[in-house]
């Protein structure tokens, strides 16, 4: 019981790990898939937010350019005023400029010229409609990158309006990319490309990486590319640390439950609720008739989960965990249970051993458990057997009180395992005893050896002058059967006779074995 309790609990460790593990891995995973979502959210909004404005600004500056379409029809002189004011009224509009014929003639900022706008930007066409360039400058601002702006007249053949833009336009873009994790935004006009983190515009082949989003200006040529960190490692590390913590607690919650669930303590005291103990009964018969004199009443474990424990496992067990007393009264109740059958099968005076555990001997309440298990069965039938071992008589004085005591009772009293205890054998005189239980282990070496055991001899010849009955223990041979009778031994018991049986099986046990020569 105590290795197969120390198993489980390395099983329960175990399992508490894989659970933990299991719970470490399904909250740290969903916990970086929660911040991933929030961090797509998160993407989606700037890069709309980031398009929302482009698009207002762009309509607005649309709005203005229009106006000033008419214009174009107009000479700079009389228009010049006109155009500047609109210029200075139009948010980061570096100039204005009127073409006609492909040559622009009036701007808003140096007022008359004469220069041919595919000289002024080549990049430039104006069979479009509308159409975009990016600048590192335009003259008059050498070092400041500008947006072109060319928006041709529909009602005028190769003339329209020209704008330049300060491409430190966006604030509002700077702004939201200096949250942690955004790198940077761009902003893709043809083959060039501005970014948040250069002052000079570059090729658009020489943006690094893909960005997250992207978005299309409506009818511009203009795209903005959102960058970020898609690692995210303080997301991960997060995840990790919250895995673990979840893990651990559950690691620590899952391993509680088992070891308290599987608590042997509690199994017993529930094995004895839910009735999973029962008896055995093995006959013990008289050396010379073979007839049945008695019983050994045995306990024995059918564990719903692992089956059939052996008594020496769960006896010792409950001993250490101080719950002899409610087992053997347990056991009290099954043999209760069974006296009215066994009265029918065995004859008054019939011996009835039960294995007493020396921690329930030497309890407080062992004298009054035992007078009440007594009262309860049958009067005047059954002779009731402590069957205690060597080892348990430790405390001489004790021990002869304590058998005196039982005697005045009624009960009588066995040694078992005799021979096993290294107790010298003198001692034996100084107790009354009924019965001596010789171990089967020198019941084994009969036959096996051409002469038998000295101690066993020794053994024999004590217990005739102390005049105490032997019993042989495990006898499993008819020739060991035989020996033991010439020897003078009293009883036998074991295999060769028969198996401990429950109740319904002793009912209808006869005893089937004979000895050669009758
Ligand atoms: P024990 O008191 O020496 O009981 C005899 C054991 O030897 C039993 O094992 C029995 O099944 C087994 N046995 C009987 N004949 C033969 C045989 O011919 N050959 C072999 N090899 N074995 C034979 P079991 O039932 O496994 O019990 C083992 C021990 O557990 C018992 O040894 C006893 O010390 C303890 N035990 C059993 N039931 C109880 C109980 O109700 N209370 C207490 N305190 N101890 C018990
Ligand atoms: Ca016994
Ligand atoms: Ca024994």
């Amino acid at each position: 019981m105590f290795t197969r309790y120390l198993s489980s609990r390395r099983k329960a460790l175990f399992l508490s790990l894989i659970i933990g593990l299991l719970v470490a891995l399904l909250s740290g995973g969903s916990q970086f898939l929660m911040s991933h979502h929030k961090q797509e959210v998160r993407y989606d909004s700037l890069i709309s937010g980031l398009g929302g404005y482009m698009n207002n600004y762009f309509a607005e500056l649309r709005r203005s350019i229009d106006m000033l379409q008419p214009l174009t029809l107009s000479q700079c002189a009389d228009i010049r005023s006109e155009l500047t004011s609109r210029a200075s009224f139009s948010l980061n509009v570096r100039a204005f400029l009127l073409v006609k014929d492909k040559v622009a003639f009036c701007s808003s900022a140096t007022g008359s010229m004469l220069m041919p706008l595919a000289e002024l930007v080549p990049s430039i066409d104006m069979s479009k409609e509308v159409d975009m360039a990016l600048l590192p400058g335009t003259p008059m601002m050498p070092a400041k990158p500008a947006i072109l702006l060319w928006v041709s007249n529909p009602l005028l053949a190769n003339g329209g309006v020209f704008t330049s833009i300060n491409v430190n336009l966006m604030p509002y873009i700077l702004d939201t990319t200096r949250q942690n994790e955004f790198t940077g935004v761009a902003l893709v006009i043809g083959n060039m490309a501005f970014t948040s983190y250069s002052d000079q515009p570059l090729l658009a082949t020489d943006l690094h990486g893909q960005p997250v989003r992207s978005v299309q200006l409506q009818g511009l040529p203009l795209k903005i590319y959102l960058y970020a960190d898609t690692w995210m490692l303080e997301e991960l590390q997060f995840a990790l640390l919250f895995g673990l913590i979840c893990g651990i607690f559950a690691s620590a919650l899952a391993y509680f439950v088992i070891i308290t669930r599987a608590n042997p303590r509690k199994e017993i005291l529930t094995a004895i609720k839910q009735n999973q103990f029962y008896v055995v009964y093995q006959p013990v018969v008289d050396a010379q008739d073979l007839e049945m004199r008695g019983v050994e009443v045995l306990m024995r474990w059918n564990h719903p989960g692992a089956g059939e424990i052996p008594p020496d496992a769960f006896i010792n067990f409950a001993e250490a965990q101080k719950l002899i007393v409610p087992l053997t009264l347990h056991l009290f109740d099954l043999i209760k249970r069974d006296a009215p059958m066994l009265k029918k099968r065995l004859p008054p005076g019939a011996k009835l051993g039960i294995n007493i555990a020396p921690g329930h001997l030497h309890a407080d309440s062992f004298k009054e458990d035992m007078r009440q298990f007594a009262a309860s069965l049958p009067p005047d039938h059954f002779q009731l057997v402590l069957e205690i071992t060597e080892r348990d008589m430790l405390n001489q004085m004790e021990a002869t009180k304590l058998f005196e005591w039982l005697h005045l009772e009624g009960f009588e009293v066995a040694i078992d395992d005799f021979g096993t205890g290294h107790s010298a054998l003198i001692y034996l005189e100084r107790f009354t005893m009924d019965y001596l239980k010789i171990d089967r282990g020198f019941i084994n070496a009969i036959g096996t050896e051409t002469v038998t055991s000295p101690v066993l001899d020794t053994v024999l010849t004590l217990a005739r002058r102390l005049n105490m009955v032997t019993v042989a223990e495990g006898v499993e041979t008819p020739e060991q059967a035989k020996w033991l009778r010439e020897h003078g031994v009293s009883l036998l018991q074991g295999y060769w006779i028969s198996r401990p049986m429950r109740l319904d099986q002793l009912m209808v046990w006869e005893p089937d074995v004979q000895l050669d020569g009758e």
